[in-house]
């Protein structure tokens, strides 16, 4: 692990542990930090495994955002379907353009970019 501010491994873990039972850790430079901090659920109200189960459920079982935030109340989880949308979006990669090796051509097909491979058979 590294220090989240100056990126030394010169870091000692504190006795304590987060809210959530985290391990906590200091720096020599003086930053405080926990194993969650640098990842995209550091703020997350509930622990990561449960955050990572909704979304993984979402995907797999294509449930809906209400659907999950019923079942997990069910199991003593409140949280609502506008938090589901968000811890989705930011455990899921982003569509983005197709990889610049892949070529889309005029009959829809993808085919691989490159010397001959851009010419219609
Ligand atoms: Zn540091």
């Amino acid at each position: 692990m590294r220090c989240t501010a100056c990126r030394s491994t010169a870091i000692r873990e504190r006795p304590e542990r987060t809210a959530q039972s985290y391990r906590r850790f200091r720096c020599r430079c003086g930053k405080q930090f926990n194993e969650r901090s640098a990842g995209v659920l550091n703020k997350a109200q509930y622990p990561s495994d449960i955050i990572a189960l909704v979304v993984l459920w979402r995907l797999r079982y294509k449930l809906s955002l209400r659907d999950l935030a019923e079942i997990f109340l069910i199991r003593g989880f409140v949280f609502t379907y506008e938090a589901v949308r968000e811890w989705e979006a930011k455990l899921t990669p982003a569509p983005g353009p197709l990889p610049r090796h892949f070529l889309i051509r005029q009959d829809g097909h993808r085919c691989h970019a490159g010397p001959g491979h851009d010419r219609r058979p």
